[in-house]
């Protein structure tokens, strides 16, 4: 009895395997067809600075319209990683982020997410020059996200190509603070403009005490290295006013914003809607 239970176990996760091999191969089949089907598009939520009391930046968060869902970022990122196909993907999502940024009002900045392979092609700098000079967005206006990983990498080539981005205007953001391995040591190679606190120390932020210290901990730290800090998945009120009274600089997450259209986002910023929501919120 052991035995043929023993066996249809192996069979069991055999087949799992194969699924997910499959699965792999079939996003990466569909990618290659993705762009030119023009099944990839952005969408757009917006970063609400605390002293500002208005939307100050807006992240550009990339979707894939295939087979009839919504295929999210997580599942097709690494795909399109493995593969190569992030480069070219990660053009587009530079350009098309910028174009639209260019309508939107001067003081709002746009955030666009890089992936460390795009650091391993060498025209990275390049292509950022050529997304902004295409759209006429001016490179103050733009942020990079790039996350701990990165620099475990190849950093000598990566600290010059961010060195190079930061001279010409461009802000570099630390994405998903604290989930990395010595975060605390990439503080030193390199001085970011932003931290972007991870949303893992917000769900537990008023159940755990020690979420808490850190948190006031990572604000103290990157405000003594003249760094803004953002809290990424701000869902309730409680965790906005813990975040503020810990002098965060800006909120991002569903209490203000889920993830929008770009058409939404445009009548957003338009609308002014959210200004007055931050002010009542940030008072
Ligand atoms: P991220 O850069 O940390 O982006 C924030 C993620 O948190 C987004 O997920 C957003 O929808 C989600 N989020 C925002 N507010 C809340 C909240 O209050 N609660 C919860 N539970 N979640 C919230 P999304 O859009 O699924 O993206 C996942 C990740 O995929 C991103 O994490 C980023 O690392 C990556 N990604 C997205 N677009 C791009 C891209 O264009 N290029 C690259 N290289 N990576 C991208
Ligand atoms: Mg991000
Ligand atoms: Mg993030
Ligand atoms: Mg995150």
């Amino acid at each position: 009895k052991a035995k043929s239970e023993g066996r249809s176990t192996y069979h069991f996760f055999e087949t799992g395997m194969d699924a997910e091999l499959q699965q792999r191969r079939s996003i990466e089949a569909g990618l290659r067809l993705a762009m030119q089907r023009e099944e990839l598009r952005l969408m757009f939520q917006p970063l609400l600075g605390l002293a500002e009391g208005r939307i100050t930046c807006v992240e550009a968060l990339l979707r894939w319209d295939h087979d009839e869902r919504t295929v999210s970022p997580a599942e097709f990122i690494p795909v399109a990683e493995e593969t190569g196909l992030i480069v070219p993907i990660g053009e587009w999502v530079l350009h098309e982020a910028c174009r639209a940024a260019a309508a939107w009002p001067e003081e709002v900045r746009v955030a666009v997410n890089l992936s460390p392979v795009q650091f391993r092609h060498k025209d990275l700098v390049g292509q950022v020059r050529s997304a902004l000079a295409a759209t006429g967005l001016a490179p103050t206006r733009l942020e990079l996200e790039i996350t701990e990983s990165l620099l475990l990498t190849d950093s000598e080539s990566t600290i010059a190509a961010l060195h190079a981005l930061r001279a010409m205007g461009v802000r570099i953001s630390m994405d998903d603070f604290g989930t990395g391995y010595s975060s605390l040591s990439y503080l030193r190679s390199f001085p970011f403009d932003k931290i972007k606190i991870d949303r893992t120390f917000m769900r537990d932020l008023t159940t755990r005490g020690d979420s808490q210290a850190i948190i006031r901990a990572v604000i103290g730290l990157a405000q003594a290295l003249g760094m803004a800090t953002t809290a990424e998945g701000v869902e309730t009120e409680e965790q906005l006013a813990m975040v503020r009274d810990h002098g965060v600089s800006e909120v991002q997450g569903f209490l203000f914003s889920p993830p929008l259209k770009p058409r939404a986002l445009a009548n957003l910023l338009n609308s002014g809607r959210m200004r007055g929501q931050a002010r009542k919120k940030a008072s």
